[in-house]
């Protein structure tokens, strides 16, 4: 077991859907504790920067779309191993193959766009949590 701090991004169908409180009582009811907790507009550039890894495929320009219809709102979780858990609390990138009783299972978008439309982003390694909370979260914005 390892003490980890992952990011999380409430993306514009939670927002939108008034999703962030329930989703949030799930990492809470799990022990997870908020570090740090802000909404942002997320630019070209900080959308570029994150989504680096997928910047060359061709729905690229709809995932920048989309997570810029609203703010988002961003979480510095703090847990025993919670990068793993909170991922495998989501379920897959695509909502339509998630089971029920996670988070994209039971709220990520089942007639659309299913592989877009997913709630949370979570970060899936250390090196890329450690990186993330650094791009969101100013010094002293993180506790
Ligand atoms: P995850 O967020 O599950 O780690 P990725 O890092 O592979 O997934 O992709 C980043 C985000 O891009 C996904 O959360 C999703 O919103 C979007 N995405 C991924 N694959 C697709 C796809 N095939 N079509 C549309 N959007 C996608």
């Amino acid at each position: 077991m390892a003490l980890e701090t992952t990011l999380i991004l409430f993306k514009p169908d939670a927002v939108a859907k008034r999703l962030v409180g329930t989703v949030l009582s799930r990492f809470e009811n799990e022990g997870f504790k908020i570090n740090g907790i802000k909404k942002l507009f997320l630019t070209d550039e900080l959308l570029a920067d994150h989504y680096s890894h997928i910047a060359d495929k061709p729905f690229f320009p709809s995932v920048r779309d989309f997570m810029q219809e609203t703010p988002v709102i961003a979480l510095a979780l703090e847990g025993e191993d919670v990068i793993s858990r909170v991922r495998d609390l989501l379920g897959p990138t695509d909502s339509k193959a998630a089971a029920p009783g996670t988070i994209r299972g039971d709220f990520g978008d089942k007639e659309g766009d299913a592989k877009m439309r997913n709630v949370c982003h979570a970060s899936d390694s250390t090196e890329a949590a450690a990186a993330e909370i650094k791009r969101f979260f100013k010094d002293g914005e993180v506790f």
